[in-house]
C-alpha cells in the first residue's frame, strides 16, 4: 500500500485549546450540569433485558463521590444478546454515514463526556480532552477505511475494554468491528461502565441498530461468559496480559479455530537517554511518559535509563519537576494526575513502594493529597530493567544509569523481558538514533519526545511479544482482521 493509507478522509479532531479561554469557558459551562450529576449503566440488548434493580454506584476512583447506578448483565442478558446478535448488512456508504454520525454526536455531547471520564475515571481535562479527541479519531478513521475493505464480517465479535481509556478505546475496538460489518457484544470495563453506556447510547442514537450492538456491563463473569462461548467469531481485548492469556485459552477450547484473539495488553516500557539528549526535553517527556494520567497508561515509561556522565544533574532537573506536579482532584484545572483507579490499584502500588523503600531505593517521592487515592509520582533506584519484578501500573518510575560502552548490554536487557511495546530515546547522534530504533524491540517508537499518546492515523498503536498480538489499533491492518482473511470468489 502506498502513503494514502495514512490519509483519511475527514480530518483528525482538531480537540480543545485549553490555553484559549474562550474554550475553558466553553467546556466548563458545558460540563458543570454533570458535575452532580446521577450517571446510568444498564444492559442494552435487542432482546429484552432483566428488569433487575439498578445498584447505586460510588465513583471507583473517589468513594466519596456517588456517580449513579450501574447494573450489570446477567447470565440470562449474555445468552439473550448472543441469540440476538446479528451482523450489520447495512451497506459500506450507509456504515461509513452513522459511524461519522457517532464522532459528530461524541463531539456534541462532550460536556457529558468530560464529566463522566472524570468523575468516574479520575481523568483530568486535558486527559478527557485527548480521550475524547482518539475516539473521534477512530471513529472517523476506521469510517474511511470501510470502502477498502473486500472481504465479509466474520460474525460476532466481544470487545473487551480496559478502565484507564473507558471512552476511547471502548470506542475504538467497536468502530472496528462495526465498520467491518460485525455484530458487536460489548463489554466495558468493571471499574467504567457509566462512561461506557454513555457512547454506546450515542452509537444506537445516530443509527446503529440495537441487535447489531449490544452493551453488556459486568465484571469478570460477564467477560468469561461471552469469551468462552462457542457462538463468538472473535474477540477484541485491551487489559493484561495475565487476562489476554485467559481468554485465549476459553477461545481454544470453545471457539471455531478460525475465530480471533486481537489482544493488546502489558508493556515494561523503556526509555534512554544519552549524554547529548537536551536535559529539559527529556525531563518533560518523562513526566509526560511516567506521571500523567498516574501512570496509568500501557505505554507509560516505566524504566529510565540515564548516562552515567550527566545522571546527577539529569536526577536533579527531574526531581524538581516532580515536585511541582501536582495530583488532585481531576475535576480542577490546576490538577496535572488524578487518583488510582480504585483502592485495589491504590494499595498495591503504594505496598510496592514501600518494599522498595524497605531496600532503600525509593529515590524520591513528590506529595499528593492525603485524601483518597493519590499518590505522589516516585522514582525508584534499580541497576536495569532486569530488577524489576513486573510492571507496576501507577507513577512508578524506575531508573537506572548506564555507561556508553554498555549501550549494547542496556538494549539486550530490555528486549529480555519480552514485553514490546513502547520505547523512547533521547540522543542528538543520528546514527545512535538509527542504531538503537533497529535494535530494540517494541511496537511505537519515539525519539526525543514523549512516549505515550499515540495518534490514530499517524502513529498505530500496538505491540509484540508479550504487549500484545497485532495489528495496531488506529492503522490501515487493523480493522482487516475483523473480517474473514480470504474474499469469497467472485462469482462466474
Ligand atoms: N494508546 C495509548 C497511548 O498511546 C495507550 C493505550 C493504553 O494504555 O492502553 O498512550
Amino acid at each position: 500500500p502506498g502513503t494514502e493509507i495514512f490519509l483519511p478522509h475527514r480530518r483528525n479532531a482538531r480537540g480543545w485549546d485549553l490555553s484559549c479561554a474562550d474554550h475553558l469557558e466553553e467546556i466548563e459551562a458545558a460540563r458543570h450540569p454533570f458535575r452532580a450529576h446521577r450517571f446510568e449503566a444498564a444492559p442494552l440488548l435487542a432482546g429484552e433485558a432483566q428488569p433487575d434493580a439498578a445498584e447505586e454506584r460510588a465513583s471507583p476512583s473517589d468513594p466519596s463521590d456517588i456517580v449513579g447506578e450501574v447494573r450489570f448483565a446477567s447470565e440470562a442478558d449474555v445468552e439473550t444478546a448472543l441469540t440476538a446478535a446479528r451482523p450489520w448488512t447495512a451497506s459500506k456508504e450507509e456504515r461509513r454515514a452513522v459511524l461519522e454520525r457517532v464522532a459528530d454526536l461524541y463531539e456534541e455531547n462532550f460536556g457529558e463526556l468530560f464529566g463522566a471520564l472524570a468523575r468516574e475515571a479520575g481523568k483530568t481535562l486535558p486527559d478527557a480532552v485527548a480521550e475524547l479527541r482518539e475516539a473521534v479519531d477512530f471513529l472517523n478513521f476506521y469510517a474511511a477505511e470501510i470502502e477498502k475493505l473486500d472481504s465479509e464480517p466474520l460474525g460476532r465479535f466481544v470487545c473487551i475494554s480496559p478502565w484507564n481509556f473507558p471512552l476511547a478505546i471502548f470506542t475504538g475496538q467497536i468502530a472496528a468491528a462495526l465498520a467491518a460489518g460485525n455484530a458487536v457484544l460489548a463489554k466495558p470495563a468493571e471499574q467504567a461502565p457509566l462512561v461506557g453506556a454513555i457512547a454506546a447510547r450515542l452509537m444506537h442514537e445516530a443509527g446503529v441498530p440495537r441487535e447489531v450492538l449490544q452493551f453488556l456491563p459486568g465484571a469478570g463473569d460477564v467477560g468469561a461468559r461471552l469469551t468462552g462461548d462457542s457462538r463468538i467469531d472473535g474477540v477484541a481485548f485491551t487489559g493484561s496480559t495475565e487476562v489476554a492469556r485467559m481468554i485465549k485459552c476459553a477461545m481454544a477450547e470453545n471457539a471455531h479455530p478460525a475465530a480471533p484473539l486481537i489482544a493488546e495488553t502489558g508493556g515494561l516500557n523503556a526509555m534512554i537517554v544519552d549524554s547529548t539528549a537536551l536535559p529539559e526535553q527529556a525531563v518533560q517527556a518523562l513526566m509526560e511518559s511516567a506521571f500523567q494520567s498516574a501512570g496509568q497508561r500501557c505505554s507509560a515509561c516505566r524504566c529510565v535509563y540515564v548516562q552515567e556522565d550527566i545522571a546527577t544533574g539529569f536526577l536533579e532537573m527531574l526531581t524538581g519537576a516532580m515536585e511541582a506536579f501536582r495530583p488532585t482532584e481531576p475535576w480542577m484545572l490546576a490538577s496535572d494526575s488524578g487518583p488510582l483507579i480504585d483502592g485495589e490499584a491504590h494499595e498495591e502500588i503504594a505496598g510496592y513502594l514501600e518494599k522498595m523503600r524497605a531496600q532503600d531505593r525509593v529515590i524520591y517521592q513528590s506529595a499528593a493529597p492525603d485524601a483518597g487515592y493519590f499518590l505522589g509520582p516516585a522514582l525508584v533506584r534499580v541497576k536495569g530493567i532486569e530488577e524489576i519484578e513486573r510492571e507496576v501500573f501507577g507513577p512508578v518510575l524506575h531508573v537506572a544509569t548506564f555507561k556508553a560502552k554498555d549501550l549494547d548490554r542496556v538494549i539486550q536487557a530490555i528486549n529480555s523481558r519480552a514485553y514490546g511495546l513502547t520505547f523512547g530515546l533521547h540522543t542528538r547522534i543520528d546514527d545512535r538514533v538509527q542504531y538503537v530504533t533497529d535494535r530494540i524491540k517494541a511496537g511505537n517508537l519515539y525519539v526525543n519526545r514523549n512516549q505515550i499518546g499515540a495518534i490514530v492515523g499517524s502513529q498505530p498503536f500496538g505491540g509484540e511479544g508479550l504487549s500484545g498480538t497485532g495489528p495496531k489499533a488506529g492503522g490501515p491492518f487493523y480493522m482487516p482482521r475483523f473480517q474473514k482473511p480470504c474474499a469469497p470468489e467472485p462469482p462466474k
